[in-house]
């Protein structure tokens, strides 16, 4: 079994094909996804996601692409991510690749988001993008180690996986871990612990080795895996199992409503 710890089924080309989304993660032995939310005006398509499906889970946040959208604050996600099935804050960071220029109201958004998150005691997935430096920082600054949570989408290096790891934080893998080009990043999935590694595939982007070009689906994500087993000589089958179980151990809502406290113990 698989769990796919970033996903946007609720983006519109993956929404539209929902039941099959669903059923090929089955065939596929995906047994969990978590659907993570870019804005405010998408909430409750989130939250539909996870009411819907016993299997989604799902995170609140705003991410630091939408420059021109509506600004959360720390109450309306603390209020928001009393969701029952709210199991994270996020996705939030920085990223200095897309956007340039005064991102002053991208760091503002960050610390808002690990406020939140350590208010109601959610962890938070971080993307992070050419900002390392600052993410960490501020990381530091707003304590967000009594959360902890995940670098989504992990491209970064060993050093900056090792500083994250120490405040707490998991490192997920997507199908950039695949990529013929990326072989800086199965060095670092070959040296960080087994204890905090995730799979995801941030669909519908980034689909892996063989679907490259394609549209990404959840259902995608046990390709991820094959590679981290293959990096790291282990069955593409424990992989999965050790992935899964860090997951419920991060995600403790999460594990509490599938049942599997006995792996956030
Ligand atoms: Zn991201
Ligand atoms: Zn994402």
């Amino acid at each position: 079994m698989f769990i796919d710890s970033h996903c946007h089924i609720d983006f519109p080309d993956l929404a539209a094909r929902e039941d099959e989304v669903l059923a090929n993660m089955q065939a596929q032995q995906v047994s969990h996804a978590l659907c993570v939310s870019v804005n405010i005006e998408q909430w409750p398509r989130v939250t539909g996601m996870a009411e819907r499906h016993a299997n989604v889970f799902a995170s609140l946040g705003v991410h630091p692409d939408y420059e021109d959208v509506t600004e959360p604050d720390v109450a309306q996600l603390v209020d928001m991510s009393a969701h029952p099935r709210v199991v994270a804050i996020g996705e939030t960071g920085l990223d200095y690749f897309r956007l340039t220029g005064d991102l002053e109201w991208q760091r503002k958004r960050f610390r808002t988001h690990i406020r939140a998150a350590r208010e109601c005691g959610k962890p938070l997935i971080i993307h992070t993008r050419s900002s390392a430096e600052d993410t960490l920082a501020i990381m530091r600054e707003e304590r967000a180690h009594e959360v902890g949570g995940v670098m989504h989408c992990f491209t970064e290096t060993l050093e900056v996986a090792e500083a994250a790891i120490d405040m707490g934080f998991c490192i997920s893998f997507s199908g950039i871990v695949t990529f013929k080009n990326a072989q800086q990043l199965r060095d670092v999935a070959k040296a960080i612990p087994l204890a905090s590694m995730l799979i995801e595939t941030d669909s519908p982007y980034l689909a892996p080795v063989p679907y490259r070009g394609k549209m990404n689906e959840p259902a995608f994500v046990p390709h991820v895996a094959a590679e981290l087993a293959k990096v790291r000589g282990m069955t593409v089958e424990e992989v999965g199992r050790v992935t899964s179980d860090n997951f419920f151990r991060l995600f403790h809502d999460a594990a509490r409503l599938a049942g599997r406290e006995e792996v956030a113990a």
